[in-house]
């Protein structure tokens, strides 16, 4: 997993190190100034961030199935307890692979495979059709399984609390924060490729700088990586699981802890099947915290 994620780093700063070499023919004399490397690493972040921007504009504007009417009026009924206003909130239905739910800028997309009580609105059943004939085939038996495994451990009163904590991230503001974050890493990373480049070409010639600009470059974008996991996304998830605590009944906590305590074992099991688990905690990999932890976390929730 963690070499996965290295080659991955690495892989993707191929189009960055085309773009400076360019860069660099053009202007070799000035490319090393300080001045030249702040506003590289500059437009580089504010690339990658407008980029980001508008590939997600883009995902969301082709998703064209939401709720029903009859079906709308519960999320309606959740959004306006939870203080927010339901124009302001799109719901979409999207394949979430195993998140049920995800959230980007304001529009909360509920996976209509995975959430109960959508048997018969025609939206949703249209939604599964389109995922049944363009996802589900490509999907590996073994994720089919462990899928199916989360759809019968979910209920209703977890996918209440599910969906509020996606309207907390609403509320958080989320996608801008991260997508700010993530062109703040990258200008970053950019500063820190030129600079060790800059400081090490005269003495070990064009070659050998560029591996170490790349090498640094590259681990640092790595770190950054992981701490962003650990220190940004992993508060925004507790911001929104309090957001979501502090509009649900004790039943839904209780459900929502169930359904991540039950999750995480179906999970462990299906990393086991891939050999897929790693001792490097799940708050450095992805930002999450484990089923486990999170479920203990929602029932001190309670008490309080
Ligand atoms: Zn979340």
């Amino acid at each position: 997993m963690i070499l996965n994620s290295i080659i991955q780093e690495f892989t993707g700063l191929i189009p960055f190190a085309v773009i400076l070499f360019i860069v660099f023919l053009i202007i070799p004399g000035h490319f090393f100034k300080i001045g030249t490397i702040i506003a590289l690493s500059l437009v580089f972040g504010i690339c990658v961030s407008c980029l980001n921007y508008f590939i997600t504009q883009i995902q969301l504007d082709v998703l064209k199935f939401s709720p029903s009417e009859l079906w709308m009026k519960p999320f309606e009924h959740d959004i306006s307890q939870c203080g927010l206003q339901p124009k302001d909130v799109n719901i979409r239905y999207r394949f979430a692979n195993d998140s049920v739910a995800l959230t980007f800028f304001n529009t909360v997309t509920i996976d209509p495979m995975m959430w109960k009580g959508l048997e018969h609105d025609q939206a949703a059943i249209d939604a599964k059709k389109n995922i049944e004939t363009f996802v589900t085939p490509k999907i590996p038996i073994k994720t089919k399984l462990f899928l199916d495994n989360i759809k019968n451990i979910m209920s209703p009163e977890a996918q209440k609390f599910i969906f509020k904590h996606e309207l907390g991230h609403v509320f958080h503001n989320y996608s801008l924060k991260y997508i700010v974050l993530a062109g703040t890493m990258v200008a970053v990373a950019t500063f820190i490729a030129l600079i060790s480049a800059g400081a090490t070409i005269t003495s070990l010639g064009g070659t050998a700088a560029i591996m170490i600009g790349l090498t640094l470059g590259g681990s640092t974008k790595l770190i950054l990586g992981y701490s962003k996991n650990v220190f940004f996304k992993a508060r925004e998830e507790r911001m929104a699981d309090d957001f979501a605590a502090q509009f649900s009944t004790k039943e839904e906590i209780e459900a929502a802890a169930d359904f991540f305590e039950h999750y995480e074992s179906h999970a462990q099991e299906y990393r086991k099947d891939l050999e897929l688990n790693s001792n490097i905690p799940s708050i450095i990999l992805t930002g999450y915290t484990d089923g486990k932890t999170r479920a203990q976390e929602l029932r001190n929730k309670i008490t309080i």
